[in-house]
Formats: C-alpha cells, sequence, structure tokens
C-alpha cells in the first residue's frame, strides 16, 4: 500500500541521502509530496541529486557524527523548508574485520556513525518536531540489530544500539507526538554491498537482494500512514531473520 499525498507539504531531512537507499527514501518522500533536505558528506552527489528533484529537494552538508554540523543543518533545513518533522537516520558505514583484528579508531567510527549519529540527530531535531506539534522519525538499521553476524562486531553493536534507541525515545518523545520506529533491511543492492556475491542471498526465502526502493516504501509507509505504531521494528529482508530452513 502506498501512501497518496501522506507527506504533502511536510518537510524531511535525510542523512546518508546522496546515494543507496537514503536516495530512494529522498524520491519516494519528494514523489509524496514532501520537502526534502539531502544531508550527506558525498557533496557532488547529494547536490546533484537534489538538483534533479527541483525545488523540493536541497542539499546540506552533514557529518552525523559531529554535533556542531547536526545544529548548522538543522538551521538550513528551517530556513530553506520550515521546521523538519520527518527525520530519516540513514547515514551509515560498515568495517570488515574481525573482532581481534578491529582497531580502536574502526571499531568506534562505526558506533559514532551508525549510533551516535542517530542520537544527535534525534536530539537535534526534538525543539523543531516539539513546535510543529509532533513528528516521525525512522531509524535505519539493519537485520544486524535482529541477529549476530560475523566479521562486522561493531557494525552489529551499533545496529543493535540503535534498536534500543530508537524504543527509548519512542518512550520518551510519545508526550511530543512524536513516534519512532526502526527499520530493519537485509541484503539491499547499493554500493555498500557491491562487493557482495549471490551467494548471500542463498537460501534466503525470497532469494534475491532486495532494492533501495524496497526499502524505501517502508520508510514512507511508516513517516506517513503508520500512525499507530511507534517504538516498532519494521524488517525487509527477504526473510532472511524468518528462521532456518531444515529439510524436514
Ligand atoms: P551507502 O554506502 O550506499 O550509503 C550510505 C550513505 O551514508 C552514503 O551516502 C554516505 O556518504 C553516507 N554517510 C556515511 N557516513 C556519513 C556521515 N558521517 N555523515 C553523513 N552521511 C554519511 O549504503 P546503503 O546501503 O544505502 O546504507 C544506508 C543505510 O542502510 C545504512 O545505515 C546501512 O547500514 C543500512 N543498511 C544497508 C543494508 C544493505 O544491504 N545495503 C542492509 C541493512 C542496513
Amino acid at each position: 500500500m502506498r501512501s497518496e499525498g501522506g507527506l504533502d507539504g511536510r518537510v524531511a531531512l535525510v542523512t546518508g541521502g546522496a546515494r543507496g537507499i537514503g536516495a530512494a527514501v529522498v524520491a519516494a518522500f519528494v514523489a509524496d509530496g514532501a520537502k526534502v533536505v539531502v544531508a550527506d558528506v558525498l557533496d557532488p552527489e547529494g547536490k546533484q541529486l537534489a538538483h534533479d528533484l527541483g525545488s523540493a529537494a536541497s542539499y546540506v552538508h552533514l557529518d552525523v557524527s559531529d554535533p556542531e554540523q547536526w545544529r548548522t543543518a538543522m538551521d538550513e533545513a528551517e530556513r530553506t523548508f520550515g521546521p523538519v518533522t520527518v527525520l530519516v537516520n540513514n547515514a551509515g558505514i560498515v568495517e570488515f574485520a574481525s573482532i581481534e583484528a578491529s582497531t580502536d579508531d574502526s571499531f568506534r567510527r562505526v558506533l559514532d556513525i551508525d549510533l551516535v549519529g542517530a542520537f544527535y540527530g534525534m536530539r537535534a531535531v526534538l525543539p523543531a518536531m516539539r513546535g510543529a506539534g509532533g513528528g516521525v522519525v525512522v531509524n535505519v538499521s539493519s537485520t544486524a540489530g535482529l541477529t549476530g553476524y560475523a566479521g562486522i562486531a561493531g557494525y552489529v553493536a551499533a545496529k543493535w544500539g540503535l534498536r534500543g534507541l530508537t524504543k527509548a525515545a519512542a518512550l520518551e518523545f510519545a508526550v511530543d507526538g512524536i513516534r519512532v520506529c526502526s527499520v530493519h533491511p537485509g541484503p539491499i543492492r547499493t554500493p555498500m554491498t557491491e562487493g557482495m556475491g549471490e551467494e548471500s542471498v542463498a537460501g534466503q526465502p525470497i532469494e534475491r537482494f532486495g532494492e533501495p526502493e524496497e526499502v524505501a516504501s517502508m520508510v514512507l509507509f511508516i513517516a506517513a500512514d503508520a500512525t499507530f505504531s511507534t517504538g516498532t521494528e519494521f524488517v525487509v529482508d527477504g526473510g532472511a531473520t524468518a528462521g532456518v530452513a531444515t529439510v524436514l
């Protein structure tokens, strides 16, 4: 079910919006009538996307791991379109290394971007949403926030943390009319997974990579239509976490 203009006139900010899942969310939101701020560290790609989408989109440079840049980005979003009432914390990185081989810096960097960045975002957007009488936050976690994966421990820790942070925020923000939900994609075809082959999805009930648009339609549904859901997990994984398929 697609929303019919449920975001009409709303102002959204999408982190990591320049490419991959974030860019698909930006396009889906604009098509639904929202004004969208694309926030990323990839300036040329982000500016190009905003330009291609016309007057309903703009670009702001935002490293989500820097709280000062969050303040600047919120100010700029408000100056451009008005108060942000939809925030999608989508920016993320993954580091492939065993726990033994992980460096202090690389482990912390994943947490800083994938988890702490979303915390900064929710804290920064709260005054605007409260002032506007409500809002929605969608945190893009992962199936790595539902189960473990070897070789990406920092990512798993960050994505489980983001799932927990979502629930804590949902409880705190409800009084202000703000819903907070998490999305848990499985393997999706984006630059993040470009090194992964088809063997990664072998045995999955829907045996293929998902497309960014398939995650974007879930994010749009949460933002526009899921008006009785908060603190909730929405899984978009081709059945990857449904269980173990044993031959009887
Ligand atoms: P991607 O690498 O294509 O896009 C990630 C975006 O985040 C990029 O535009 C990047 O520039 C941006 N980004 C990185 N660090 C940033 C920072 N410090 N500040 C602001 N922006 C930053 O990857 P994607 O697959 O589109 O991933 C989007 C989100 O979905 C991530 O949170 C990722 O963990 C999650 N996810 C992806 C998959 C998958 O299979 N692709 C699966 C589950 C979850």
